[in-house]
């Protein structure tokens, strides 16, 4: 323990040179007297976690203050001590953030109805809003968290499992948004070796293979790329990037990959001195090999939402295949390890407080932006949903803000990103400088100009000029409002009509509406999302099996089930992240093919066959190919009536030992609806 707090207090005398470490003495003395007598799973004294998470925030460069609420992070959830103490002793500083973890940590997942996903954002969100008046409070709790992860092995197997698939949905992504890639990474592999032993040793013990067949290769390129820097007098260090297992495992997983097609890949990065030697790297790398169209990436000019910057290209390489080089300046390259950590740094000597106050806010404001994407992509919006998958443009505001709008976005979606009211009056546009049509497409870089008039009113065909949903949204609500559109009737109960599908959907042929009793309403009602919950049917709409619904999470804790175009749901239901997507049983089916990819062995394809047998599954073809020496594809399709089932089989058939991963081809359009006899 002496030596582990040495090297505490040697790290922080490195990073924060001149300044008083009596914080870190007294928080130690507090925490070693708190904790006495506890002892971790281990066996060790709990003082050892409280100390080790502090050098985990020290190796990241994080202050004396930070660190000395790291050592104190447990002692009001765990021991005697009470805020007050904290408070008196140590600040208003320390107490509120030890307090913010101490908070986290009684964030629990009570609600057994709900899936993992929805989980997820709920405590995401319940995370950020309990401590978004600090971001140390999650720098803290990620480092206690990987703490925990490095000493998983003393726990139960569940506890095990909990807290790694926990760390995998949402402390790693949380890593990731702050732009801590060191702490990502190492929590998703100690996550991986937990939940999957038996594959993170094969996924293991194929990396080192390839590694020591590549070697030479490796070599040779890299004193290749040197050659090539030096004689254009660029500054830079290159390394061949080691890869992590848990993404390799990830990859061939949810892209359906091989160890090959993933492990052939190089990677190299080349770390330059100065910033502006990044593009002279650049310009070596793309003489030496040919570029691949398409894959040159410039987060320099346009850094990720994390801070991060590099640029990124793949070239071909003589023997054929791809290599992918990332080029950052080594300040770019903290940043990329360290996240908002080191950009803090960055800022500390030359700014003062307000100013780390305001970079602290804008981090806030971007985690905030995240959240809305994880809520709409949980809520399953269909129109949220498909504006998430779309990739992005970056425009400017005439005062220089960056604004990401969906690709294919146009003058009006930015006026309705800005203001509604900028949206509703919205005559022209302008685009640098010049006049364009609302209809104009906006492109990454282009500076755009609203021009309005208190007398424009949103007309009809502005409907199909807009993509986002915000815009289309209120557009149509602003119709309503002038008489434009008409409302939709107020609909009568148990009415048997086709209906009308919103514009922009592909028009869905349906089953015929039919009047059900109470018991086979609920037997029949599908939430995505959730299972084995009962819902409340609206008695505005009245919905019954044939008529297209949607769920909506209402206040007083559980589900309502609405049809879609009931007005008095539209009319309610402005928080589009409760709405969730419902169908009824039965109705309506496609066909999924899935793709598992294994290794050989006796009997691997009648042990996919078990796990699938108590799915009750309707297998309509497949095939089964080897790729590459000991490497199969077995492909298969099946005709399903919901998503839930390719789910079900994709997972059950990751399980079957030998198999390294498995994923979901495509999905054909729906086919006509069927009804099943309701029981
Ligand atoms: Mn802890």
């Amino acid at each position: 323990m002496r030596t582990l707090y040495m090297n505490l207090l040697k790290r922080l005398r490195r990073s924060s040179p001149g300044t008083s470490l009596e914080v870190v003495h007294l928080a130690m003395r507090l925490a070693e007297h708190a904790h006495y007598g506890q002892t971790r799973a281990s066996g060790e004294p709990y003082v050892m976690h409280s100390l080790n998470v502090a050098l985990i925030l020290a190796n990241l460069g994080l202050d004396p203050v930070t660190c000395a609420a790291g050592i104190l992070h447990d002692v009001l959830e765990d021991t005697e001590v009470k805020s007050e103490e904290l408070r008196a002793k140590f600040g208003e500083d320390v107490a509120r953030v030890v307090e913010g973890v101490t908070k986290i940590n009684k964030l629990s997942f009570q609600d057994d109805h709900v899936t993992m996903e929805s989980k997820q954002a709920q405590n995401i969100s319940k995370m950020l809003v309990a401590t978004a008046k600090d971001l140390r409070v999650i720098m803290i709790k990620l480092a206690d968290r990987l703490h925990n992860m490095r000493t998983l092995e003393h726990l139960t197997p569940a506890q095990r499992e909990r807290i790694s698939r926990e760390t995998l949905d949402i402390y790693a992504p949380m890593a990731h948004r702050l732009g801590i890639s060191s702490w990502k990474w190492e929590l998703e592999d100690h996550a991986f070796h937990h939940l999957e032993p038996e594959k993170y040793k094969e996924v293991a013990r194929m990396v080192a293979m390839k590694r020591r067949e590549r070697e030479a290769f490796l070599i040779e390129t890299v004193a290749q790329i040197e050659r090539g820097l030096k004689e254009s007098e660029v500054r830079a260090q290159v390394i061949g990037r080691p890869k992590h297992l848990y993404s390799i495992y990830e990859k061939m997983q949810h892209q359906g990959k091989d160890f090959e097609q993933v492990l052939d890949v190089l990677g190299i990065r080349i770390i330059t001195h100065s910033d502006s030697e990044c593009y002279n790297a650049l310009g070596v790398i793309h003489s030496l090999w040919t570029p691949i169209p398409g894959r040159l990436k410039d987060y320099i000019a346009m850094p990720k939402l994390n801070m991060y910057q590099a640029i990124h290209t793949t070239v071909m390489r003589e023997n054929g295949l791809p290599m992918e080089v990332q080029i950052r300046s080594e300040k770019m390259d903290l940043v990329a390890r360290e996240g908002i950590a080191a950009h803090w740094r960055y800022k500390e000597g030359t700014k003062t407080a307000e100013d780390k106050l305001e970079n602290q806010l804008a981090w806030l404001r971007k985690m905030n932006d995240w959240l809305k994407d994880a809520g709409s992509q949980d809520g399953m919006m269909d129109t949220m949903r498909q504006e998430f998958k779309l990739s992005f443009i970056y425009v400017f505001t005439p005062k220089g803000q960056v604004k990401e709008l969906p690709q294919g976005a146009t003058p009006l979606d930015f006026a309705y990103m800005v203001h509604s009211h900028v949206g509703q009056h919205c005559i022209g546009a302008r685009v640098n400088n010049r006049m364009v049509s609302l209809r104009y497409n906006l492109q990454t870089g282009d500076m755009v100009e609203i021009l309005t008039s208190k007398n424009q009113e949103p007309h009809r065909d502005w409907l199909d000029v807009v993509v986002t949903g915000r815009a289309r949204t209120r557009i149509r609500q602003r119709l309503r409002e002038i008489g434009e559109l008409a409302p939709i009737e107020e609909p009568k109960p148990v009415e048997v009509k086709p209906r009308a599908h919103p514009p922009g959907r592909v028009p869905v042929k349906h089953a015929e509406v039919r009047e059900v009793d109470e018991a086979t309403r609920q037997k029949l009602i599908r939430i995505e999302g959730i299972k084995g919950m009962s819902v409340q049917f609206a008695k505005c709409c009245n919905p019954m099996p044939g008529h297209r619904v949607v769920g909506y999470v209402t206040k007083s804790p559980g589900l309502s089930v609405h049809r879609e175009d009931c007005i008095s749901f539209q009319r309610t239901a402005k928080d589009t992240r409760r709405i969730l997507t419902a169908a009824w049983e039965g109705e309506g089916s496609f066909t999924a093919k899935v793709r598992v990819i294994t290794r050989h062995r006796p009997n691997l394809l009648a042990d996919v066959t078990n796990v699938l047998r108590p799915l009750n599954i309707d297998i309509t073809s497949a095939s089964f190919e080897k790729t590459a020496p000991d490497r199969y594809h077995f492909d298969f399709s099946f005709v399903t009536p919901d998503h839930h089932t390719i789910e079900g089989v994709v997972n059950a058939v990751r399980n079957v030992p030998g198999v390294f991963g498995a994923s979901q081809l495509d999905v054909k359009e729906r086919q006509g609806a069927h009804m099943k006899d309701a029981g």
